[in-house]
């Protein structure tokens, strides 16, 4: 089954990644000079080596005016609203291990690994849906034995009885599991590849499914022929030198532009803070390059919707949300029947930053001069 990555699509991806390996960028990042930052900041249409100049070390004293830009252009597409949406974790039993996550099968942990009935969903959903949350977001681990496609096309038939947006965040499927998933109700998927780098991938992918950079790396193509309507993805910043990495994003951006046209694409900015005792953050990414990346994308992607976690600590969150930010999670748990049952202490897979309530969230949004909006209008726009 998963030879069948190596489709012609999926190739295509893989050439574009060969065209641009690490040492053209070096080189590329090793010439920019201000006056192509300048060029770069005034352009209409920007080229990968535009975001080069953006990205790089002397486009720092150009950030404010980079900043404003990024402002102005997600006014123009997006007006001033932050749509809002939280997580709801079906399931922390994973078969893989991923070095730096906290539902890793080869975790260091006592506290329970469950997997919602169905009624617990259901549970999850009333509790969240009482929020205020119109959108939510699905998430597993990578256990297909356990949390197989059809329990997961079942969780999306339910949570669409209580929100009017249903994505989910799970292991690399085929295309036929992502049209499965589509007819109970799905609209997004978000999937990041991590890194780019495939050593790196290999470093911190030690077992199971997720194992294989090369099907991960064609997912989105598939979800996207399936008809997956929004598709979401991003690297994990400090895994890997994230101007290098960020500029494998834009490529695939680019690639999923033109694959999947009729899907509306979007990043995600996940910064690995906290981890597992015994492994160090490789390359960590100060909140000042956080921005950096940020708005630098926003001028490459103006029509790319920008999802901001409750991973990031909320004075960061405030100063980012006019730098581009469409999408903002609140209130989140990261444990199965975390909304419902809190009292239960399920494994999490990470501690989040940001712990302010949505009510509180949304207040802040309010101060800063914007709406935020709980319901997903494209989605009555598509359903029209
Ligand atoms: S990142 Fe995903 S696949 Fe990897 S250990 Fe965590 S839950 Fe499992």
């Amino acid at each position: 089954m998963l030879s069948a990555a190596r489709s012609s699509v999926f190739m295509s991806m893989l050439d574009i990644l060969q065209n641009w390996p690490r040492t053209r960028l070096e080189d590329l990042y090793g010439v920019v000079t201000p006056e192509q930052v300048d060029s770069a900041l005034s352009r209409d249409y920007r080229t990968i080596q535009d975001l080069i100049a953006l990205l790089s070390p002397q486009a720092v004293p150009f950030l404010e005016a980079m900043a404003r830009e990024a402002h102005r252009i997600t006014l123009r597409q997006f007006g001033r609203t932050i749509s809002l949406y939280a997580p709801i974790y079906l399931s922390n039993v994973c078969a893989a291990n991923c070095v730096y996550c906290g539902f890793s099968a080869c975790a260091d942990t006592t506290q329970p690994r469950v997997t919602l009935s169905e009624d617990a969903i259901a549970a999850e959903c009333e509790a969240l849906a009482g929020m205020g949350y119109k959108s939510v977001l699905l998430l597993t681990g990578d256990a297909p034995a356990i949390a197989s496609p059809q329990y997961i096309a079942r969780a999306c038939a339910i949570a669409r009885h209580w929100f009017s947006s249903v994505g989910v965040e799970v292991y690399s499927m085929e295309e036929e599991d992502y049209t499965l998933l589509c007819r109970n109700g799905l609209d997004g998927v978000t999937l990041y590849m991590e890194t780019y780098d495939e050593a790196t991938y290999a470093a911190m992918h030690r077992t199971g499914r997720k194992k294989n950079y090369l099907y991960r790396l064609s997912t989105l193509d598939r979800a996207g022929k399936a008809g997956v309507r929004r598709l979401s993805t991003g690297i994990l910043l400090g895994l890997y030198d994230w101007r290098i990495d960020a500029v494998w994003l834009a490529l695939h951006m680019q690639h999923l532009q033109k694959q999947c046209w009729q899907s509306a694409l979007s990043i995600s900015f996940p910064r690995l803070r906290h981890v597992p005792g015994g492994f160090a953050v490789p390359t960590p990414v100060s909140d000042a390059e956080l921005a950096q990346m940020m708005v630098a994308l926003r001028l490459m992607f103006p029509e790319a919707g920008f999802n901001l976690s409750t991973r990031e600590p909320s004075y960061l969150r405030d100063r980012l949300v006019p730098l581009g930010v469409t999408h903002m999670s609140a209130g989140s748990s990261t444990r199965p029947g975390g909304y419902a049952r809190p009292e239960d202490h399920h494994l999490a897979q990470f501690e989040i930053e940001d712990t302010r309530s949505p009510a509180e969230v949304v207040k802040m949004i309010s101060r800063a001069g914007y709406d935020p909006v709980w319901k997903d209008f494209d989605q009555a726009f598509f359903e029209s």
